[in-house]
């Protein structure tokens, strides 16, 4: 693809900013709409649930029926703000080193399942590849969802692991990327290449070249790259 044709493509996206992002399902339409960074939300079967909310603003966005939490670092975790939107009967799933410093969470740990009414949640290892970095194997989750019969990928932060390369059958996928936390454009696009997701959108790049860096590492790849603006001024 052309420089010209990534630069228009990057465009594009972001003058979808902050559009919902609209998925059919055999239990109806989830709408998924991104607030900053790793942070969002989706709406489906008449329920609210957040992942990761802890950047962007909050103003005016309904409480939460279910919250997802993967890390316990501040772009992830913010304790303050799960509890100005959690109601009395919300369900918090996350790792034990975050439930460790959130009240009230459910733990899940790598590879454990739970359902949330009309939700599936499978808990994926998420870390960096050489031990002592950033993310240590075992402490956080990235999340599959479930909806109607769609699978939801959400990376966290992590490199492109074996497990993440192993993943079978995900429809849409959120995937991370800046240096030194998790990894390059590249290799967040080799592997993605891997698991060959239908749509993938990158998410927690920090920097819009990434963006673009990545979409124009998976071209030719089959994989449809949707850009959006993660970082609203
Ligand atoms: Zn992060």
């Amino acid at each position: 693809m052309t420089r010209l044709a990534i630069g228009f493509l990057f465009l594009a996206g972001v003058a979808l900013a902050a559009t919902p992002q609209e998925f059919s399902t055999s239990s109806g339409t989830l709408q998924l709409t991104p607030i900053q960074h790793a942070s969002l939300i989706i709406k489906a079967g008449g329920k609210v649930m957040y992942i990761d909310p802890a950047q962007g603003s909050y103003d005016g966005l309904p409480q939460a029926d279910y919250i997802l939490i993967t890390d316990i670092h501040g772009d992830h975790m913010a304790p303050a703000l799960v509890a100005k939107l959690k109601k009395a009967y919300t369900v918090i799933l996350a790792p034990k080193a975050v439930a460790a410093q959130v009240p009230g969470c459910t733990v899940i740990s790598n590879g454990e399942t739970q359902t949330l009414g009309a939700f599936k949640i499978e808990a994926i290892p998420m870390y960096n590849l050489k031990p002592g970095g950033f993310h240590e194997k075992g402490r956080g989750n990235g999340y599959i969802l479930t909806y109607g019969g769609k699978r939801f990928y959400f990376s966290g932060d992590t490199e492109g692991t074996p497990e993440m390369k192993a993943l079978k059958n995900i429809d849409v996928a959120f995937v991370c990327m800046n240096l030194p936390y998790t990894m390059t454009p590249e290799a967040a696009a080799e592997a993605v290449r891997a698991f060959h997701p239908a749509v993938v959108y990158p998410y927690h790049y920090s920097k819009e070249e990434n963006a673009a860096a990545f979409a124009k590492a998976m071209a030719g790849s089959g994989v449809e790259v949707r850009l959006l603006n993660w970082y609203p001024k």
